[in-house]
């Protein structure tokens, strides 16, 4: 279900994608498949500065055009 709107391969578990997510009130996120790491941005993962958060624990699919508006499907990985 995170196929959609990943943006990396996870570096702490080296075993998922990492995919953008949001919470029921609309605050997005990025989280692993996998080990399930959070990260508030995609800034935050690509940096490998953000230490992982786990403050969400109810995650949304989120829309190609929720995406667009907030600015962060320049992050959406590409083959
Ligand atoms: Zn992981």
């Amino acid at each position: 279900m995170y196929d959609d709107f990943k943006i990396g391969w996870c570096y702490i578990c080296n075993g998922g994608w990492v995919s953008i997510m949001r919470t029921p009130d609309y605050h997005y996120f990025c989280i692993c498949e996998n080990c399930r790491a959070q990260w508030d941005t995609p800034e935050d993962f690509f940096e490998k500065g953000g230490r992982p958060v786990e403050d969400y624990p109810t995650q949304v699919r989120v829309t190609r055009e929720e995406l667009d508006r907030i600015g962060w499907s320049k992050y959406l990985y590409r083959p």
